[in-house]
């Protein structure tokens, strides 16, 4: 699933592509990605003739704000990207009118797409089809728990150690499982969570009421420092993200935990380990990352 620096990649690529130019039609295949307004044509009418006048990440939400006081929400969720392109619609499948990265084939799984004033397209590549989009007056959109909800971004400059450190205050369970709750601090998934773990020497499963301070500090920095590494790398494309012309990110070259089951730890050698977590797995060595106490 596209996390922060996935989602905050998309946003960047947005504000420069779109911003300023109006939504002129909507074609979709998949119209249940819809979670609000239900109806399609209401759906319609909220965002049709308006104009994209500021773009923003909240935690793994696009918001993509438009005249009127309208706000129109993007969530990726699993295998979602937003592509900005050229497509014509033949026998109701999108094909693509412009060579290159986006005839890949991670790009044409196309369900939904926002026709634009400047014949660009803005559409949403989605294999499992788990994406969620809605529109609405701001307040409104802004009272959905998907918003309300969120906890902290982790890169705000006012988030500081001392906040951070609050935000784990009376909360249980083990240290992945709490990182990637969005109600507690937003756009941390299963990567990020175990290379932040990695680098910050931290055993995954323990519980957060047994961090010390130094190791509280030691993932607030490596949390910052790889989100920052990852944005620069234009996200993880290990899996099915891309950025908005249909292009590989570069972190997946430099995981350090993630998926390295069987293989050797980059400090100390020992054989990275895979667990299981509520479903999930997650990764880690054993001899950095062990239980300790003090
Ligand atoms: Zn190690």
């Amino acid at each position: 699933m596209p996390e922060l620096p996935e989602v905050e990649t998309i946003v960047r690529d947005l504000k420069k592509k779109i911003v300023g130019r109006k939504i002129i039609d909507v074609w979709t295949d998949w119209p249940k990605t819809v979670k609000f307004p239900k109806k399609m044509d209401k759906f319609k009418r909220e965002i049709i003739g308006r104009k994209i006048e500021k773009i923003e990440r909240r935690g793994k939400n696009i918001l993509i704000f438009l005249s009127g006081g309208k706000l129109l929400l993007v969530h990726q969720k699993l295998t979602g990207h937003l592509l900005v392109g050229r497509w014509k619609i033949e026998d109701n499948i999108p094909r693509p009118l412009m060579k290159g990265a986006l005839e890949d084939k991670v790009n044409n799984y196309i369900h939904f797409i926002f026709f634009l004033d400047d014949e660009n397209q803005l559409a949403l590549s989605d294999l499992r089809k788990f994406a969620k989009i809605m529109a609405g007056a701001e307040d409104e959109i802004k009272k959905f728990p998907d918003l309300k909800n969120l906890g902290s971004e982790p890169l705000d400059k006012k988030f500081t150690f001392e906040r951070f450190k609050d935000r784990f205050s009376g909360k249980k369970g083990k240290i992945k499982q709490v990182l990637m709750n969005q109600k507690i601090i937003a756009g941390i998934g299963n990567i990020y969570s175990d290379e932040i773990l990695w680098q910050a020497g931290v055993y995954p499963l323990k519980e957060v009421q047994k961090l010390k301070e130094n190791e509280l500090k030691a993932i607030y920095r490596s949390m910052r420092d790889i989100f920052k590494k990852a944005i620069g790398l234009r996200g993880d494309s290990m899996s099915d993200f891309r950025d908005t012309a249909g292009r590989k990110g570069r972190y997946q070259e430099f995981h350090k935990a993630y998926q390295r089951t069987g293989e050797p730890c980059f400090r100390d050698g020992t054989t990275i380990k895979r667990f299981k977590l509520g479903g999930r797995s997650g990764h880690y060595c054993p001899t950095c990352q062990r239980l300790t106490n003090n």
